[in-house]
């Protein structure tokens, strides 16, 4: 190695004091949401009104936004990212001991969402740049377990049917959408979209969320926009909206008074107390974007200077809101010096998530080579990321 340790947690230092500023007291956290007068209006007016449960004003408005802001046909509000990608899979037809393709280098929901189902993850790898499925290395994988029949696309190594393949986009970064749909298409398998993290990100024009066949977003705590907890599905297929509508509300169907519901439905769905919190957080999607997106700008200026350090850049065709801002260290020893330089420093940074394949409950799931996942792993640093690092509005 090139660079002592001493000179890589130097420059981390140097860059995080001179990106956060001396005024910003520590510790500063990796994600913090921010609220404003319009949150404890909303939040206040909802409780006022009596209606702070699955039935009221919020939701409607909440799932209005969400379409104004995506261009999704449809969104559904529901009660966190988890459930929502659990229904997209329950949508598309993914049924107990089909296989789903999910990427290792994700948060755990993804490949829980799967086994929810009583699907099995079979884990793929990721773009080394882009850290999302790597569409090349993909196809070269369905090409050699994959064999087409009429049910479908099927494993022959497990026999196992392979229903759909969930595309997440990393830290908010967009996937390459385009490519991974000519090799769903090519396969006849359905994409799904993890879009929890990317929420007013676009690829080459067009909004996270409405790239796949349907899509999940969050709203946790953590994310670019919250309503405490809660989560969405968009779709711009009218007849997966209005299933979807219906499948997370107890799938029940109107008959005056009467209790019918006509098939196995979810209580999912988002309480309105949480939508009048998400209402006022979606008003001001675009300031925190934008203010997000300056963050990187003044980031990527900063690690522009540093011999040891590379930060990670949107893709050329795509806008992203930088949920998470990250950087490379060369391996997972300089990795290590670095968090703990910066933890230490009262900086929140955070390695990347374990590999869902080393997680016990998956270790036995069919996987590619997952070499590009664990190189990346071994080297992400992700750094503060809140709006409010470069000033409130
Ligand atoms: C946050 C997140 C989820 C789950 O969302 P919850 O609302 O916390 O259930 C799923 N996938 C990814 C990639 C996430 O970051």
């Amino acid at each position: 190695m090139h660079q002592t340790l001493s000179s890589l947690t130097h420059e981390i230092l140097d860059v995080l004091d001179d990106v956060t500023g001396p005024e910003i007291p520590k510790p500063i956290s990796l994600h913090e949401p921010e609220f404003s007068e319009l949150e404890k209006q909303y939040v206040l007016d909802c409780v006022q009104s009596g209606w702070v449960s699955s039935v009221g004003a919020y939701v409607d408005k909440f799932e209005d936004l969400l379409r104004l802001k995506t261009g999704a046909k449809h969104a559904v509000a529901v009660v966190n990212g988890t459930a929502a990608l659990q229904v997209c899979l329950h949508l598309v037809g993914v049924a107990a001991g089909d296989e789903v393709l999910v990427p290792t280098l994700t948060f755990v929901a993804t490949a829980n969402a799967v086994s929810y189902q009583g699907a099995i993850p079979n884990f793929v790898d990721s773009d080394p740049l882009r850290l999302s499925i790597d569409p090349v290395k993909l196809e070269a994988y369905l090409e050699r377990i994959g064999e087409v029949r009429a049910g479908g696309l099927y494993n022959k190594e497990t026999g196992r049917r392979i229903a759909a393949m969930v595309v997440l986009h990393v830290f908010g970064h967009p996937a390459d959408m385009d490519v991974l749909q000519a090799v769903a298409d090519r396969f006849g398998i359905v994409i799904v979209e993890d879009a929890a993290e990317s929420l007013g990100s676009t690829y080459k024009g067009h909004h996270a969320g409405t790239l796949g066949k349907i899509a999940a977003v969050s709203f946790n705590g953590n994310k670019i926009a919250t309503s405490g907890g809660g989560g969405a599905i968009l779709t711009m297929d009218d007849d997966l909206g209005v299933r979807a509508k219906h499948l997370t509300t107890t799938a029940r169907i109107s008959a005056g008074w009467e209790f019918v519901h006509d098939e196995v439905g979810y209580n999912y769905r988002m309480p309105n107390l949480n939508a009048a919190l998400g209402c006022a957080q979606l008003e001001r999607l675009d300031d925190f974007v934008a203010r997000k997106r300056k963050l990187a700008e003044v980031y990527h200026l900063a690690f522009d200077k540093t011999s040891g350090l590379n930060s990670l850049r949107e893709p050329t065709d795509s806008q992203s809101n930088y949920w998470l801002n990250a950087v490379f260290a060369p391996d997972r020893v300089s990795r290590d010096a670095v968090l703990k330089a910066s933890n230490d420093a009262g900086y929140q940074t955070r390695p990347c998530w374990v590999p869902m394949h080393l997680l016990p409950m998956y270790q036995n799931c069919p996987r590619d080579d997952l070499s590009a996942a664990m190189t990346a792993v071994d080297r992400i640093v992700n750094l503060p990321s809140s709006p409010r690092i470069v000033g409130n509005t």
